[in-house]
């Protein structure tokens, strides 16, 4: 699950992480009173106003703007607020604007003296350990630094059994170039960085930029924060977080009625009993010349109303030209995954307006081909997976 940016520096903040200070704002007037606060705790009178989205990419895209007085911040947070910004992040149409961070400025306006470092913590796959990594490159594209000068990436591996230790996070803030103040407060960002990571079970941290002020001091400007879904249970503060406006609207409602499904950009709906044929049967359709506009899990209960369901969320995508129920009877009865679909098919009547391939395998696979041959209903059955592909190929060309 994705944070804002503004949650995001909230969090890293209640463990120790120093941030650019902000107050976040629905309206131009929220924006105003916010920059009023702001004013009277940090005594500058310039702000940035930037765009709450889950993508980033904003300051391209016109999301980040300075104001540097009240009227400015007015009238720039009413132009972001409602907008539709578009960023390298976004898709295509942009995302609506709902929200604004009104921080201060950190880099005081005529100081050059600042610099922009990328820290991120992740998990490095291959070594199944977490890792800090930093670049002197900061403030830019990280992919880019990554493809043409890879030598000004740094990576430092995090030991699970003590954590990370002080002469880690002394090299980080050495290779950075780092001395005096910074070095100090750069050596307690990285730390505090480290157990926010552990303690709220992140996938991801990336802060880019991290910046030196022109005082030396380190702060996090931007924070991209994903947790691991797995783990909100522990933390219903964090859950509570979750803003749905920022999410596919399809997997949400699926995710109310208990559906494992995420969207794709494919026109073959697919309804798949276990993640593992799921996997497969996307592959299958790939190789038969389609493309799959979902995955779907089910489940192992697919009775009528639950076939229902995942019919109903795999139309609601307007790509979807037809559909590959692709069901193993190991424990569930093929016959009763059949009559399901026949009944579900039967209630929905105009609903379905697409052909939809079924292979059932497994447990009564014959009486289950029986059922939807003789059913009348503009259901194509299989048993073998690359037949199905290939009534799948026929049904879409
Ligand atoms: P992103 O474009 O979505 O990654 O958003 P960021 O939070 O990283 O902001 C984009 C850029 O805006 C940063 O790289 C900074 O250069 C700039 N920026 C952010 N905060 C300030 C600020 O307080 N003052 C000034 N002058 N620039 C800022
Ligand atoms: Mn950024």
């Amino acid at each position: 699950m994705n944070l804002h940016e503004y949650q995001g520096k909230e969090m890293l903040a209640s463990f120790g992480v120093a941030i650019q200070r902000g107050i976040v704002a629905q309206t131009a007037d929220e924006a105003v009173t916010a920059a009023k606060k702001l004013t009277e705790t940090t005594g500058t009178g310039w702000h940035v106003i930037k765009a709450q989205i889950h993508a980033g990419g904003r300051g391209k895209g016109g999301g980040v703007r300075l104001a540097k007085n009240l009227d400015e911040v007015r009238t720039v947070a009413g132009e972001i607020i409602g907008m539709q910004l578009i960023t390298p992040q976004t898709p295509p149409a942009g995302k609506p604007v709902h929200q604004v961070l009104v921080a201060e400025d950190v880099y005081y306006p005529g100081e050059t003296e600042t610099s922009e470092f990328y820290v991120s913590v992740l998990l490095n796959r291959a070594t199944g350990r977490n890792m800090i990594m930093y670049s002197t490159e900061g403030g830019m594209d990280i992919e880019t630094v990554a493809e043409e000068t890879p030598h000004l990436i740094f990576t430092e591996e995090i030991d699970p059994a003590v954590g990370i230790q002080g002469f880690q996070a002394r090299k980080v803030a050495f290779n950075l170039g780092l001395s005096g103040n910074a070095f100090k407060e750069m050596t307690k960002f990285i730390t505090s960085l480290c157990t926010a990571y552990v303690e709220s079970d992140s996938s991801l941290f990336e802060i880019n930029p991290v910046l030196k002020t022109s005082d030396n001091r380190i702060l996090a400007v931007d924070a991209k924060v994903t947790l691991d879904a797995n783990a909100l249970f522990r933390h219903k503060d964090l859950a509570a977080l979750r803003d749905k406006r920022e999410e596919n609207p399809i997997e949400v409602e699926a995710g109310e009625v208990g559906l494992n499904y995420v969207d794709l950009d494919g026109n073959v709906g697919c309804m798949v009993n276990g993640a593992g044929l799921a996997m497969a049967s996307m592959d299958l359709i790939k190789q038969a010349g389609g493309s799959p506009a979902n995955f779907l899990d089910v489940g192992g209960t697919a009775d009528a109303a639950r076939v229902e369901i995942a019919f109903r969320i795999i139309l609601k995508d307007p790509a979807v030209e037809a559909i590959l129920v692709n069901i193993f009877g190991g424990i569930v009865r093929c016959d009763r995954v059949a009559q399901g679909i026949v009944d579900a098919y039967k209630n929905m009547g105009d609903a379905i307006n697409v052909p939809i391939i079924v292979r059932l395998q497994g447990t009564n696979a014959d009486i289950a081909k029986e059922l939807i041959d003789s059913s009348g209903l503009n259901v194509l059955s299989a048993t073998a997976f690359q037949e199905a592909a290939d009534k799948v190929q026929e049904a879409i060309s």
